[in-house]
């Protein structure tokens, strides 16, 4: 007696989760104002075009070469947190 057990493969290119297309942005609380609609997230080291054009539309804010503590900046109140 003989069971052919053929080995189950694994499906190519199949994940099992959705690909989700709503980018929400994900930002925190402006300390200042707390709010978050006018915080947009600091970009370290040397921008790529994309990043540049995102910072054009204030998408993003180049925070340059050198790293401070701070990850997000708000518009309104023109400080890094
Ligand atoms: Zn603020």
């Amino acid at each position: 007696m003989q069971h052919t057990h053929s080995e189950a493969s694994p499906r190519p290119g199949r994940s099992p989760r959705p690909a989700r297309r709503t980018r929400k942005r994900k930002v925190p609380l402006c300390p200042y104002c707390h709010e978050s609609d006018e915080v947009i997230p600091i970009l370290y080291g040397f921008p790529s075009d994309a990043a540049f054009m995102r910072a054009e539309r204030g998408e993003v804010y180049l925070g340059g070469y050198e790293v401070t503590p701070y990850s997000h900046y708000c518009k309104r109140d023109d400080r890094e947190f």
